[in-house]
């Protein structure tokens, strides 16, 4: 015999905040043991899994392509058993985790030196260059910038 069997909506208004507070885009997978899996952000920022009494937050993570170990491998922030909290701490509780996943996932982003592109650390070549940039034929010495044409100077 379970226990107290818990309203639907509930769980359908968790997954209505969640995807509400996950940076865009925000994308949804139905795991084969009942639980929703949800990521926000691409390149992904924030996962975020919902199950019938918890919500688990973590920080978004993947290994580089070049190490040949593709998946992703998320650290976990926190927990919430959501159905033993009142709903409103519950609330804040799960909004604080995802701005704190978020905020660690965005601190390890670098800038490229070449494309200037804010690049995920598994995108990244070395410390100064993304992936994209790095498999570029290169004109040019480090710093010389050759002009592509149309640039108007000042
Ligand atoms: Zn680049």
């Amino acid at each position: 015999m379970i226990g107290r069997e818990y309203p639907t909506q509930n769980y359908e208004e968790w997954l209505a905040f969640i995807t509400a507070h996950l940076p865009e885009p925000v994308s949804q997978e139905l795991v084969s043991d009942g639980s929703m899996l949800l990521m926000g952000g691409d390149p992904g920022q924030v996962i975020v899994r919902l199950t019938r009494s918890t919500v688990t937050v973590l920080e978004y993570a993947a290994r580089r392509e070049e190490l040949h170990t593709p998946g992703v491998t998320p650290r976990r922030v926190g927990s919430v058993v959501w159905r033993r909290v009142p709903n409103a701490r519950a609330v804040a509780a799960v909004h604080a985790l995802i701005d704190a996943a978020r905020d660690a996932r965005l601190a390890k982003f670098r800038t490229c030196e070449r494309c200037a592109q804010s690049t995920p650390p598994e995108s990244m070549h070395d410390d100064a260059v993304c992936q994209s940039c790095a498999a570029l034929p290169r004109a040019g010495r480090p710093g010389d910038v050759v002009g592509s044409g149309g640039s108007g100077g000042r």
